[in-house]
């Protein structure tokens, strides 16, 4: 009987202290957690300009190394305390980029001291689209050839796969004819630049005809994985439309998978990141 008193007691004891490691450990991966979305907020809103510089740095490289820009094209982020001024490279390859080429830039597109440097053409893109959507945190634009074919046909870019259920919404075409006539393409004053963002209107990507693309994002990780993603969907449309009929995601699961990448989209960056930042010498 006693034996099965100790006993008892002893199997409580036990409980008890399996009860107060539980918590512990709860407590110790709580505060893991706060500690890593601390630091994740931190690099969200760019509370250091070097984090922000090096992010941008990077969504250049990732952009030139996935295939989405050449020589040309361009990745801007909104200034994440001043939401009336963004940062993007001065005018060069995108590759090449480092944080010292970054520069700052009004919603009129003129550069708040560009130190003498030549500025992209076409900076009116970004500065026109973050005057009116104040939910684009990053901007890209690029001539992706894969792109082209859907600006400039009645074939309209739609989503075939779930990675690219953000043109479900649909994707417009900009036609810079129908806007000004006979010009050289680009947008290189802020009345294009609006006529643009008009077309663009609450969407993730519009297209230009004879041009390129341009994709927004709520954060440059958002910003690059649309860019990405919408010259992968245009290669793959383009590939299954040769096949027969092609089935593309319905509105609804549209809607559905984009808030599932809104969670796993930062994976991508992470790996895009490493890739570029491992091969800059
Ligand atoms: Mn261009």
């Amino acid at each position: 009987m006693l034996k099965l008193l100790a006993l008892t007691a002893f199997a409580k004891e036990i409980s008890m202290w399996r009860r107060h490691m539980l918590t512990v450990l709860v407590l110790g991966a709580l505060s893991m957690r706060l500690l890593v979305q601390a630091v994740a907020a931190q690099t969200d809103t760019g509370a250091t300009d070097t984090t922000l510089f090096d992010d941008l740095t990077a969504a250049n490289r990732i952009l030139y190394d996935q295939g989405v820009v050449d020589g040309f094209g361009h990745v801007s982020v909104r200034h994440p305390k001043d939401p009336t001024h963004f940062f993007m490279a001065r005018s060069m390859a995108p590759a090449l980029v480092t944080p010292a080429d970054i520069l700052a830039f009004d919603l009129q597109g003129e550069p708040i001291d560009a130190k003498g440097r030549a500025v992209y053409l076409e900076r009116f893109i970004h500065s026109a689209i973050y005057k009116v959507r104040p939910d684009v945190q990053a901007i890209v634009h690029s001539h992706a050839p894969a792109v082209i074919p859907f600006g400039v046909t009645t074939v309209m870019l739609k989503p075939l796969y779930h990675m690219s259920s953000f043109l479900g919404p649909g994707v417009p075409v900009f036609d810079i004819h129908q806007s000004a006539g006979d010009t050289d393409m680009l947008i290189r004053n802020q009345q294009l630049g609006d006529a643009l963002a008009a077309a663009l209107g609450d969407k993730t990507v519009v297209l230009m005809r004879g041009h390129g693309a341009v994709a927004v994002g709520d954060s440059l990780v958002e910003g690059v994985f649309r860019a990405v993603y919408t010259e992968v969907n245009a290669r793959l449309q383009a590939e299954a439309l040769k096949l027969g009929s092609v089935t593309y995601l319905t509105p609804e699961e549209a809607i559905l998978s984009m808030r599932t990448n809104k969670g796993i989209q930062a994976r991508a960056w992470e790996l895009w990141k490493r890739r570029v930042v491992a091969a800059t010498p």
